[in-house]
């Protein structure tokens, strides 16, 4: 007897072992067994969902876990969008939850900040304008501090920031633009010899 496949529409022969059969072969098949088996599990949900939802809680949390993965994986665009619903309901705990990730991964952080800060150069600049401007009490405290913390450093580079004033000065051009041209002096410099902030001149 023929009759037609009720996933694919095709033909096929219901005989022997088959005689029963509602699908062409065990692709469709298994689809078939999904698609079945999906709008079972609804219905048993819907029927009686306090009970469902128990029957979850008590499920092997590894299974579980395991189970949720899985789905995961296989629903990337589902969970991009349940997390941004989630950080426009709670941007408090993710604002804490960025800050703890960054402590845990300082490098990739500063990675990123670095690769954005070289890609949005204006934007980047604004902030960094903007961030001084409201900041300039808390900048100079944490100079102050850092100062007092590195007291050879800063005597270093304030014998080195005066030596360029005086030497801008005798060349006459502005002192930041002698700064500018050897600090990129100094990074062609270092990007061949990676050691020489280990040096210790001028003592
Ligand atoms: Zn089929």
């Amino acid at each position: 007897m023929k009759a037609n496949c009720m996933i694919c529409g095709k033909e096929f022969d219901k005989q022997g072992r088959r005689s029963h059969a509602i699908t062409c072969g065990p692709e469709c098949g298994k689809v078939h067994t999904r698609q079945y088996m999906s709008q079972y599990n609804r219905q048993k949900y819907a029927e009686n969902p306090e009970k469902e939802r128990a029957r979850k809680r008590e499920e092997d949390p590894k299974k579980r876990r395991e189970r949720v993965r899985k789905w995961k994986q296989k629903n990337p665009e589902w969970v991009k969008e349940y997390r941004r619903k989630l950080r426009v309901a709670n941007p408090e705990k993710f604002a804490i939850a960025a800050r703890e990730w960054r402590k845990a991964n300082h490098d990739k952080s500063l990675a990123a900040s670095r690769k954005y800060q070289a890609s949005h150069r204006e934007k980047y600049m604004q902030y960094l304008r903007k961030y001084r401007a409201a900041n300039s009490k808390r900048i100079q405290q944490k100079v102050r501090e850092w100062r007092r913390a590195n007291p050879e450093k800063w005597k270093q580079w304030s014998l080195m920031y005066n030596g360029n004033r005086r030497a801008a000065q005798r060349l006459g051009i502005p002192p930041i633009i002698f700064a500018a041209m050897k600090i990129k002096d100094y990074f062609s410099q270092t990007s061949e010899s990676t050691s020489a902030e280990d040096e210790n001149p001028g003592d």
